[in-house]
C-alpha cells in the first residue's frame, strides 16, 4: 500500500501550478486573477469553484475567488497528478469564465476554450470515481438596493435574476432605486471534477 503524500507537499505543488496558470491566463486571456485555495472539499467531488459578486459584478478580490480541492484525492498518490494537472486548471477555468463570460454557466464553450488553453483536457468529469455530473443552478440570489442610504436587501428568484442578466431592472420598494446583485455565491462547478 502506498502512503499518502503530505499536505504540505500538496500545497506547494498546488501553489506552483497555480502560479504558472495565472501567468498563462494573463498571456492568453489578458486576465489577471489570484484565487484562494481551500482543501476541505469532501465526498466524490475532486474540486469545485466559487466566485462572489459584489455590487453586481464578479469580484477580483482573492477571498472572493475560491477553488475547493478534495484533500483526500490530492494526497492519494494514484490521483495526485491528475488533481494537479486536470482539476486545478479545470476549476481555474471556471473562475476565469465566470469573470470574462458571466452569462455562461457550467461547462460551456467559453469555459472549455479557457480550460484547453490552460492545458486541461476539457473533459467534464473525472474517471476515477463514480459520480454524477451535475452543475447546480444558482439558488441564493441576494440583491441590494443600489441607493447606499437605503441599501435594503432583497432575494430574487432565478427567473427574475435571469431577466436581470438580460437587462431587466427591478426597483427597491422603499426608494425606487435599482436593485443590484450583492455578494452572491455563484456555484460555477457543482459536481464532478
Ligand atoms: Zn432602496
Ligand atoms: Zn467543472
Amino acid at each position: 500500500m502506498s502512503s499518502k503524500i503530505s499536505l504540505s507537499q500538496c500545497k506547494r505543488e498546488v501553489n506552483g501550478k497555480l502560479a504558472l496558470l495565472y501567468r498563462q491566463l494573463g498571456k492568453e486571456q489578458q486576465f489577471k486573477i489570484s484565487c484562494t485555495v481551500r482543501y476541505d472539499l469532501r465526498g466524490t467531488r475532486a474540486g469545485t469553484a466559487q466566485l462572489h459578486y459584489r455590487l453586481g459584478a464578479p469580484s477580483n478580490r482573492k477571498e472572493d475567488n475560491v477553488i475547493y480541492l478534495n484533500q483526500g484525492m490530492l494526497q492519494d498518490p494514484a490521483l495526485h497528478q491528475e488533481m494537479v494537472d486536470e482539476v486545478i486548471p479545470h476549476e481555474l477555468a471556471h473562475i476565469a469564465a465566470g469573470h470574462l463570460y458571466p452569462h455562461e454557466r457550467g461547462h460551456g464553450k467559453q469555459w472549455r476554450s479557457i480550460a484547453l488553453s490552460l492545458g486541461c483536457s476539457g473533459k467534464r468529469t473525472h474517471n476515477y470515481d463514480v459520480t454524477e455530473h451535475q452543475v447546480r443552478k444558482v439558488r441564493r440570489l441576494s440583491y441590494r438596493c443600489s441607493n447606499e442610504l437605503c441599501a435594503k436587501p432583497y432575494k430574487l428568484t432565478v427567473i427574475r435574476h435571469n431577466r436581470v442578466l438580460k437587462g431587466r431592472r427591478y426597483l427597491c420598494r422603499h426608494c425606487r432605486s435599482a436593485l443590484v446583485q450583492d455578494e452572491v455565491e455563484l456555484e460555477t462547478c457543482g459536481g464532478e471534477l
